[in-house]
């Protein structure tokens, strides 16, 4: 199995480049993100409370999120037999230590993490225009500012915890589209 982590900071182009993934890989895509704002869409109770979280630019609780992780793992066996896109999960070290629990008692593991590096300037300016174009809610600047503090705070450690592992690899995320997948590609192929 292929076990791809699609790491980055909010705007670093995970969405974008997971949908390049998937059309070059055979392999299941999870955004936690889509998944919440699915169950917003819907109406669920899950909705509603990680709503609260996401308008204010706080992550939702680990316990809830890795839960359900294990729920979409679960229900897409078949699916994800090739391997799976991570796209915003893992965000906390809570939550890679999970996964790694998770991947190990299902006898796979994390091939490699991309890591999409844009500097804070690009990333808000994306977001911004992002929140125009789709009417995202997050994407205004009042909860920009806070996602980033999330995400230098809690999900940036992960850098250094996968860069132990051996699994990192930074990949510039500034430029055309294409070119960073060509990055990505190689990256992706070193570990295939
Ligand atoms: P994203 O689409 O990945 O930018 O996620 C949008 C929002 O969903 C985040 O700002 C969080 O509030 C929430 N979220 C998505 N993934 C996670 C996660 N792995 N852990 C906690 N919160 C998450």
């Amino acid at each position: 199995m292929l076990n791809i982590v699609i790491f980055g900071a909010p705007g670093s182009g995970k969405g974008t480049q997971s949908d390049n993934l998937i059309k070059t890989y055979n392999l299941f895509h999870i955004s936690t993100g889509d998944v919440l704002r699915d169950n917003i869409k819907r109406g669920t109770e899950l909705g509603a409370t990680a709503k609260a979280y996401i308008d204010k630019g706080q992550l939702i609780p680990d316990d809830l999120m890795i839960g359900i992780l294990a729920d979409v793992l679960d229900s897409n066996k078949e699916a994800a037999a090739q391997g799976v896109i991570f796209d915003g999960f893992p965000r906390t070290i809570a939550q890679a230590e999970a996964l790694e629990t998770m991947l190990q008692e299902r006898g796979t593991s994390v091939s490699t993490v991309i890591g999409l590096e844009v500097p804070e300037e690009e990333l808000i300016e994306r977001i911004i225009l992002r929140g125009k174009q789709t009417g995202r809610t997050d994407d205004n600047m009042e909860t920009v500012k806070n996602r980033l503090a999330v995400y230098h705070n809690q999900t940036s450690p992960l850098q250094a915890f996968y860069k132990e592992k051996g699994l990192y690899q930074a990949i510039k995320g500034t430029g055309k589209i294409e070119e960073i997948f060509d990055d990505i590609r190689r990256a992706v192929d070193a570990v295939k």
